[in-house]
């Protein structure tokens, strides 16, 4: 069984340089920018570079390579945006998988939002 990557969608666009984004960090790995869209003062997507849909694709069939290098750049992002916990305030990370987890990008991403207390349901 696999999961069904579709490239025309606009993070792959993003990855292949034909759209604009804002770049926050970046690593062999994984790619972080801003949300075109912020719900609060750090909005921040990371993603893969490979072609993962969810997260649960991306947990179940990336090499530990890729998650490892994700997860760093994750870290890396909370660290520059002065929101980890040994430094700032703390942050949501939120990643929306498939129709119940109202998904719309299918590139698996994960939100990190902070500056501000997140309320229930942001997304
Ligand atoms: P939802 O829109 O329900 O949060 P997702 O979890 O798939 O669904 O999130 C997609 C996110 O991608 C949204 O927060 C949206 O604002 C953001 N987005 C869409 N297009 C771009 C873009 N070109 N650059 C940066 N962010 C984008």
């Amino acid at each position: 069984m696999g999961y069904d990557y579709d490239d025309s969608n606009i993070f792959a666009k993003i990855l292949r340089g034909e759209i604009p984004n804002d770049t926050v960090a970046e690593n062999e790995h994984a790619l972080a920018f801003r949300d075109i869209s912020p719900k609060a003062p750090t909005h921040v997507l990371v993603i893969p570079k490979g072609r993962y849909v969810s997260f649960d694709d991306f947990a179940a069939n990336a090499p530990p390579e890729e998650i490892t290098g994700f997860m760093r750049l994750c870290a890396e992002v909370v660290r520059a945006e002065g929101v980890s916990l040994d430094q700032g305030n703390g942050f949501r990370a939120i990643t929306n998988a498939g129709n119940d987890g109202v998904q719309e990008v299918p590139h698996f991403h994960l939100h990190i939002l902070g500056g501000r207390v997140i309320g229930p349901m942001l997304l």
